[in-house]
């Protein structure tokens, strides 16, 4: 018998893509790759070394030194990417079909999620074009200008929670600035990955332009962070793995940027719309199968509220619904791979000890098998609490009240964590006042992840290292050089006298 929800045409294998073609790693290893509502192996993929790496490397570095990429006007770049970003879009159902099937993502929001993945190339694309020239007058017949030059191969590192978004979201500025790309995709979910080359093939990017080596993060990840020839990388995972990244790539002081893990906190104020409030804080920490880096995975409540609130949000989080990831209601799906289950549910055992358990705390009902785990609200938390200070990636929440501003500041910086916050109220000056004391990269106000891509994007403290988004993206893949031109006579300066800087 057939079982429907495994979607057609399957790849029983799946390789690098290294100049312009399918292969296998030249030692010929693989992994395994599973079905997180299963756990059974669906299909291999191979495994990469340092020798692949250097494949990669070498094959981007010649699409980069000899090849038309990097010295294609903007605007023909531009037209490669806005076809990259029709195709993407045309296959919006089958992208969306193998993401949730591979990493266990609900069908709905893996589609929000292919939708997503044209617009950043398709927002890269017009951006490259629109490009400011930084031509600046100066007095006296002056003019300087700033020359932006891709910089080279690009090492792209990418973790498993909306794999192919999170890829579109480096390949989109790092090809639409000329550089040429190897990309090493998370372990856990390498489907995705491999249909970006038929992507790119179509859309007319040149050959050796686009790399990709599978492959676990100590071998192929380690390998291109410590590669000579690539001087910069652009890394999304666990703080942990950054730390380890940084000191390698120290020895090459090559360019870097980090999104990394994230604790962050949702504050609710007694004047806030309670519904709404609750509403959106479950949505915060529970869809995309709470994998997601900006979760609001610890809400602070006014003590005044506290109790109704806490009785609403266990209310609702019963209603939201587990099951099948191709199921167009599902809510919340399975859990990528069994390792990330089993941290999860630790997490959920040791929650039990630390707060009063008000939904979930296990497997759904129904659920015997697979990466499933329930909803999870936990009251009373306290703040030296490891499900308080933790990132656990998951459906899990910890609920904690406060008696004022002050408290309520000090309880949601108190994390090492920096990337993301949420503020819930109808006071406006306490909401900006509150946003502007807060440690976060990135506040939302009475809102829920709504973002421009025009915007900045990234933490502080030990969730990341500099922005990426609009013009920042633009910054980090280039460099940027500085010409000055005289247009008028040439006054020798006098040492000692000479003016400006
Ligand atoms: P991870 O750090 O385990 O792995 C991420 C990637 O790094 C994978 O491709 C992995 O193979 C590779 N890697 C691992 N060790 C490496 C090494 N020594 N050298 C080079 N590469 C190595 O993270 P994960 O479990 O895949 O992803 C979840 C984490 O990502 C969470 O902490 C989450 O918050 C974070 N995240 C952050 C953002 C953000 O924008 N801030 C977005 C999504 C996810």
């Amino acid at each position: 018998m057939t079982d429907s929800r495994i979607p057609a045409d399957l790849p029983d294998h799946i390789q690098h893509y290294i100049d312009g073609a399918f292969t296998d790693s030249v030692d010929g290893d693989t992994f395994d790759v599973l079905d997180p509502v299963t756990n059974e192996n669906y299909t291999t993929a191979s495994a990469g070394k340092k020798t692949d790496i250097d494949l990669a490397v070498a094959a981007a570095k010649r699409a980069f030194d000899d090849g038309p990429w990097p010295k294609m006007l903007p605007r023909e770049r531009s037209r490669v990417l806005h076809r990259i970003a029709d195709i993407v879009e045309s296959r919006d159902q089958r992208l969306a079909e193998l993401e949730s099937f591979d990493s266990g993502l609900p069908i709905t929001q893996a589609l929000g999620q292919a939708r997503r993945a044209a617009e950043n190339f398709r927002f890269f694309a017009d951006l490259i074009v629109a490009q400011a020239d930084d031509t600046f007058k100066v007095p006296g017949r002056q003019i300087n200008y700033v020359n932006r030059k891709p910089i080279g191969v690009a090492g792209l590192i990418t973790p498993w929670n909306t794999p192919f978004m999170l890829e579109s979201w480096k390949l989109g500025p790092a090809l639409a600035t000329g550089n040429t790309v190897v990309l090493k995709p998370a372990e856990f979910t390498p489907l995705s990955a491999s249909l970006w080359a038929g992507i790119f093939e179509e859309a007319g990017l040149p050959k050796g332009v686009f790399n990709l080596v599978n492959g676990l993060g100590e071998d192929a990840g380690d390998a291109l962070v410590k590669h000579p020839d690539v001087p910069l990388i652009s890394f999304t995972g666990e703080s942990s793995t950054g730390q380890l990244i940084f000191a390698n790539a120290a020895p090459f002081l090559k360019g870097l940027s980090m999104e990394l893990g994230g604790k962050s906190p949702a504050v609710v104020f007694a004047d806030a719309d309670l519904d709404a409030a609750v509403n959106a804080t479950i949505f915060g920490v529970f869809s995309l199968n709470g994998e997601r880096c900006t979760a609001g995975s610890r809400i602070l409540v006014e003590q005044s509220i506290y109790d109704d609130f806490v009785e609403k949000y266990a209310a609702q989080a019963k209603r939201v619904k587990v099951g099948l990831p191709n199921d167009p209601t599902t809510e919340v799906g399975a859990l990528v791979h069994p390792e990330h289950y089993e941290k999860v549910m630790s997490y959920v055992e040791i929650g039990k000890t630390e707060g009063r358990l008000v939904a979930g705390g296990g497997r759904p009902e129904g659920f015997e098998t697979g990466n499933y785990v329930a909803p999870t609200v936990f009251a009373d938390v306290f703040p030296d609490a490891r499900i308080f200070q933790e990132e656990i990636f998951g459906p899990v929440v910890a609920i904690t009240p406060f008696a004022n501003d002050a408290e309520a500041l000090a309880l949601a910086n108190n994390t090492k964590y920096g990337l993301a916050a949420y503020i819930w109220t109808n006071d406006l000056k306490r909401a900006h006042n509150f946003a502007s004391d807060l440690e976060a990269g990135m506040v939302w106000l009475n809102s829920n992840n709504v973002r421009d891509l025009r915007t900045p994007f990234g933490g502080v403290k030990a969730s990341g290292l500099g922005h990426e988004g609009g013009y920042r993206s633009i910054d980090f893949y280039t460099d940027q050089q500085a010409v000055h031109i005289n247009l008028g006579e040439v006054h020798n300066p006098v040492f000692g006298k000479q003016r400006g800087r």
